[in-house]
């Protein structure tokens, strides 16, 4: 049993890597974190029983001068013929340290022009701005797909900065599946439609699960821990803990958009909690 546990671990696999990105294989994928940058949020985002932390904080959540330092990930899975980018950063939208993600495809090599389907975790900033570069440009000029939760595609054409694919969004659920290897899991709650996409080849899995964990340093440990900014904080906490489970017993790798970059690892059980080892 061990040693078909330790097989498993060892087929994914960092194969480049550079200031901005880490490419890794998976079965026949290579599934590419890209570092969009980073955003800096006070330790009061973080909620305990509703209420924020204060001095109380324990000492094992890493802070930068007093903040907690989030990392802005997406990630590209390439099949060969072309590319799914799982959220896209937040372009010049939002904080002016995020909005590298076109240098990041620069410096993996990836041509933006091989992005064609483009999928959502959530609707929020920092995942759907940079659809549009900060001159204004297309990001991705033959993007043929724009895949958006059903229950945040209202939210998605309020965005006037990315009226121009309004038309374009496609709805979709928990359930669904994209292409050959990405199925759509229901991870409702840090947002209403808010979704992680498991990308299976070759006997392996990885759940790119966009927010379901914002503080690395403390919600493994304590994964009862939510965020200001989830819309039904007790719905963001028990999606967490379904799929941090799911991770842990299911042997199945996870990449986060908020987890310190490159965001990808595994979950494992520790007592009534749970570690992350990155890969
Ligand atoms: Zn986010």
């Amino acid at each position: 049993m061990l040693s078909i546990v330790y097989r498993r671990i060892e087929k994914m696999r960092r194969i480049a890597s550079g200031d901005l990105y880490q490419t890794y294989d998976l079965g026949d994928l290579r599934i590419t974190s890209l570092r969009d940058g980073y955003v800096d949020m006070p330790i009061g985002r973080l909620r305990q029983r509703g209420k924020p932390f204060g001095d109380e904080l324990p000492q094992q959540v890493a802070l930068v001068a007093g903040q907690l330092r989030l990392s802005v990930n997406a990630f590209a899975i390439d099949d060969g013929n072309g590319i799914i980018l799982i959220d896209t950063g937040a372009s010049n939208a939002w904080h002016p340290t995020m909005g590298r993600l076109p240098e990041a495809l620069d410096e993996a090599g990836i041509d933006a022009g091989r992005v064609r389907t483009v999928c959502f975790t959530h609707t929020h900033l920092d995942h759907i701005h940079g659809l549009v570069l900060a001159d204004g440009r297309d990001a991705f000029p033959r993007l043929a797909r724009l895949l958006v939760p059903g229950e945040e595609l209202a939210f998605f054409r309020a965005e006037a900065r990315l009226e121009r694919f309004h038309g374009m969004a496609e709805p979709f659920e928990a359930g669904d599946r994209i292409g050959t290897h990405v199925d759509i899991v229901d991870a409702h709650g840090h947002e209403a439609g808010h979704s992680c996409f498991c990308v299976s080849s070759g006997g392996e899995r990885v759940l790119i699960w966009g927010d379901t964990v914002h503080v690395p340093s403390l919600q493994f440990d304590r994964p009862e821990v939510t965020w200001e900014f989830d819309a039904d904080q007790d719905q963001a906490r028990e999606s967490r803990l379904r799929l941090l489970a799911l991770a842990a017993d299911e042997h199945c790798f996870v990449a986060g958009a908020h987890l310190d970059s490159p965001g990808i690892g595994r979950v494992v059980r520790s007592g009534a909690s749970f570690q992350f080892e990155p890969l």
